[in-house]
């Protein structure tokens, strides 16, 4: 029954039935949670040889002992590994610490603090510094160019990746717009992955600020949950055709192929930004854990074991994302008050309720015992100015805990559709 057309009386009888059933959720006393995109226990089973590895075969296939100080660009079979998979040069891949998210930390503090190698000064010289954040998206990005003072303007995410005609218009007039967030594969939350012509304008568009970087977040590149992941497009190419050879940082990391606390991270770029990184970097470390990339290496042997590691994630999740799917057509769609995506890959769902009652919802829910992420989350500075937009990371739990979440979130969403269009 589409709830926009019923008649008052109707709706309101409807709205009566869904508080009862509400009032169920909440005799449930569950204690469930949806926010975070974690993996699961048994995906981290997954890589559990990783623990038993590397032994006592410590030395790298060159002969370096992975125990000692050294090595700043991490471990080269590793990096010929996730050159291929995220369709770099080996010379261009950096394989670092734990976590890709103090990679973009680095790269916009050594940036404040000193400047890119086109700056003509440190950008925290430069008065108000600007990013661009396609929304729905990342929550962490938008986090961290918050804490940096770093002005966020939104930009919409459209089906084939973020609106480049106003990321176009932005970027050539404003000078500073240092700045652009991006994870052009399986985006975090619409699962939208960006098209070439996308990847291309982005590339070669002219910018105000000749230090203007995008930040290329391929954090779910190889994370498909149908036969084959998108190609990557090779961004680094792209950009230095189009006369910008250093406006790409492509970061990458195992956080959710093998341990999300114990991966490997990857930093990718032209010569020039390799080299400045390295620059910066060298004062904080003497090198990354070179012994947990050689256990990655030795666990998947070349980038095709990737993909075969992946297609076993895949198995996992793909009945978690169905099952989300079946739940939502099931319980919302004649009703007409939510859209929601059905991803090809990644780590989310994106539901997007009727203006002005996510917030509800996800106080509803919580009121319920099931944790959502914050609404609004998904855009800079908190603030969905449609209070539409509400995430879900259907990994983690298990398939029973997940089936009463959702349908849980399902009944909040339409409770508070009905007290809205009754309103
Ligand atoms: N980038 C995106 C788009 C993510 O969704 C996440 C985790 O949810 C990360 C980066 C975090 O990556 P890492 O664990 O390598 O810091």
């Amino acid at each position: 029954m589409n709830y926009q057309s019923m008649g008052s009386e109707s709706l309101t009888q409807v709205r009566d039935e869904l508080a009862d059933a509400y009032q169920q959720l909440l005799a449930a006393g569950l204690s469930l949670d949806i926010t975070r995109g974690k993996p699961s226990p048994e995906q981290l089973d997954l890589s559990n040889d990783l623990l038993s590895l590397p032994g006592e075969h410590y030395l790298d296939s060159r002969g370096t002992d992975t125990r000692n100080y050294g090595g700043d660009l991490g471990l080269p079979d590793l990096r010929a590994i996730f050159a291929e998979i995220v369709n770099v040069a080996t010379d261009n891949i950096i394989a670092a610490g734990n976590a890709s998210l103090e990679l973009m930390h680095d790269a916009t503090i050594f940036s404040l603090l000193h400047g890119t190698p086109d700056s003509l000064d440190p950008w925290a010289h430069q008065g108000t510094i600007k990013f661009l954040c396609p929304a729905p998206g990342y929550d962490r990005h938008f986090a961290l160019t918050e804490s940096l003072g770093i002005e966020m303007i939104t930009v919409p995410m459209l089906p084939n990746g973020p609106d480049v005609d106003a990321c176009a218009e932005l970027v050539a007039s404003d000078p500073a717009i240092k700045g652009m967030w991006a994870v052009p594969t399986y985006s975090n939350p619409t699962g939208v992955t960006f098209d070439l012509d996308v990847t291309t304008r982005l590339m070669s568009m002219p910018a105000a600020a000749p230090d203007f970087r995008i930040y290329w977040d391929n954090a779910y590149v190889v994370h498909t949950l149908v036969d084959e992941a998108p190609t990557p497009h090779p961004v680094l190419e792209i950009a230095a055709k189009a006369g910008h050879p250093n406006r790409p940082y492509v970061f990458a990391s195992t956080s959710k192929i093998t341990f999300a606390g114990a991966g490997v991270s990857f930093f990718a770029s032209s010569t020039e930004n390799i080299d400045w990184y390295r620059r910066h970097s060298s004062v904080k470390w003497i090198g990354p854990d070179k012994v947990n990339h050689l256990r990655h290496v030795q666990f998947f042997g070349d980038a095709e074991g990737v993909r075969a590691h992946m297609a076993r994630h895949r198995e996992l999740l793909a009945p978690k994302f169905r099952l989300v799917n079946e739940i939502f057509t099931d319980r919302l769609a004649d009703s007409k008050v939510a859209s929601w995506t059905d991803p090809e890959g990644g780590y989310f769902v994106s539901l997007d309720v009727i203006d002005g009652t996510a917030k509800r919802v996800v106080e509803l829910a919580k009121q319920a015992g099931i944790a959502l992420t914050a609404a609004g989350s998904t855009f800079p500075y908190l603030r969905d100015p449609y209070d539409r937009n509400i995430r879900i990371a259907p990994t983690m739990p298990s398939i029973d805990e997940l089936r009463v979440a959702i349908d849980g979130v399902a009944t909040c969403v339409l409770l508070a559709a009905a007290d809205k269009l009754l309103a």
